[in-house]
């Protein structure tokens, strides 16, 4: 049977059947029935109950098991950024290094390739290290060159791109119409809270109401700290009312241990975040303006491992499992690389190292056994397991777990 989640928040048990996509809230005895269904037959409401929770036909599991599974690729096309963050992940691998077209369009060549994979859509996503349009000629020639194999290959394929939204440009515009790629980007919303993480506040306000203009509907990308947790609700109305066009913001909370003096300070901030994001949330439902967040939008499926497998080109030419990890200089990389595109354009990829890296999943860690969050969190972000020592992870999973409360109660009340 699917994992069952009988926890105490306010008085209340939750049952939960993952696969069946059900979730109930019941009494104590009501959980009691259900526990020793075998003793009661005759009891019709009880056995239809049983029945919808092991009705797994609602939900697949995604899992990938070989690299030809994969079909989102991930690509760091240089570590030069025009912004330094304070929150930035990037940071320590930030260099002008760019990468070079030979090993780029190998790379390119060796993902969309139908001897690789029987995936008829894949996904291009060019991101940090450090901003894409720092680099627009290879942007564009990446996607030129995709779509030549694509054709080639028969493949079908989406294409995004997160930048800081300062950068954008006729030529881009262009781009983007012609192969309707998505636009992502990172904004802190409040002026005095973007200025002090971020800078370049008016740039971007500019930036996203040049592609408004346009006819282009970016998404918009806001990593919460300490200085903004509290403050979601607010960030909400103001996106409303400045950019009304715009359908919706997805709010991630950092990730940066060293933001954090001590555990309760991490816990505070989660807390905080939990609070604030369901207001927001309420708040932007009521605007018709959507509020995301990844663990929330996890809870719509079931998969093995946090992020399925993750096939990163770093702008070295080296193949990583975190979009996040595009430099030998950033912390845990070692852990992460498993593959490297030879000077002669030749990708190698370490079999036993992916192996092992694919390992961190859903069926590794004993206390994800009885987690309500399993089989959406799946074993949690290997990154995140890394950078946080066991103490602060623990708190990091009840952080998911009350975000996937959340959600589910949220889904329900959708549903009544
Ligand atoms: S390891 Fe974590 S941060 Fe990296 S891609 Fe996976 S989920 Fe994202
Ligand atoms: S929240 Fe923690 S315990 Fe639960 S599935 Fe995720 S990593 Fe495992």
């Amino acid at each position: 049977m699917a994992e069952t989640g009988s926890k105490d928040i306010a008085e209340q048990y939750m049952v939960y059947a993952p696969f069946a996509g059900v979730f109930l809230q019941v009494s104590e005895q009501d959980v009691s029935r259900l526990e020793n269904a075998e003793k009661y037959p005759d009891d019709g409401e009880l056995q239809q109950v049983i029945e919808s929770l092991t009705d797994w036909s609602e939900k697949k599991l995604f899992k990938i098991e070989t690299l030809s599974d994969m079909t989102e690729l991930s690509i760091n096309l240089n570590q030069i950024c025009n912004f330094s963050c304070s929150y930035c992940y990037s940071a320590k691998g930030r260099s002008n290094k760019v990468i070079d077209q030979k090993t780029l369009f190998s790379a390119l060549s060796f993902f969309i390739d139908r001897k690789r994979t029987e995936e008829n859509n894949l996904q291009l996503t060019f991101s940090g290290g450090g901003d894409p349009l720092m680099s627009f000629s290879l942007l564009k020639e990446a996607i030129e060159y995709s779509e030549r194999l694509s054709r080639a290959h028969g493949f079908s394929i989406g294409y995004s791109i997160v930048t800081n939204g300062t950068l954008f440009h006729p030529d881009f515009i262009d781009l983007i119409r012609r192969y309707d790629v998505n636009v992502v980007v990172s904004f802190d919303v409040l002026e005095e809270v973007h200025h002090s993480q971020r800078g370049k506040y008016k740039e971007v306000c500019d930036g996203i109401n040049y592609l408004i203009e346009n006819g282009i509907y970016p998404g918009i990308r806001s990593t919460i700290t300490a200085l903004n947790v509290h403050r979601m609700e607010e960030m909400t109305l103001e996106m409303i009312s400045k950019f009304p066009s715009l359908s919706g913001i997805a709010y991630e909370p950092v990730l940066k241990p060293s933001l954090f003096q001590d555990i309760s300070d991490l816990e505070k901030f989660y807390d905080s975040f939990a609070t604030h994001y369901l207001k927001a949330a309420n708040l932007g439902f009521q605007h018709n303006f959507s509020v995301g967040n990844t663990i929330i939008n996890s809870t719509e499926i079931c998969k093995e491992r946090a992020c399925l497998g993750k096939f990163t080109l770093t702008p070295d030419g080296n193949i990583t499992a975190c979009s996040r990890i595009c430099s030998s200089e950033e912390d845990f990389y070692e852990r992460f690389h498993y593959g490297t595109v030879l000077e002669n354009g030749d990708v190698v990829i370490d079999a036993g190292k992916l192996e092992r890296i694919m390992q961190n999943n859903v069926y590794t860690y004993t206390e994800c056994n009885a987690c309500i969050a399993k089989w959406h969190c799946s074993g949690g972000c290997m990154l995140a397991r890394f950078s946080y020592h066991q103490e602060y992870f623990n708190y990091h999973c009840n952080f998911i777990r009350k975000m996937t409360i959340m959600s589910l109660l949220n889904q329900k009340i959708e549903k009544i």
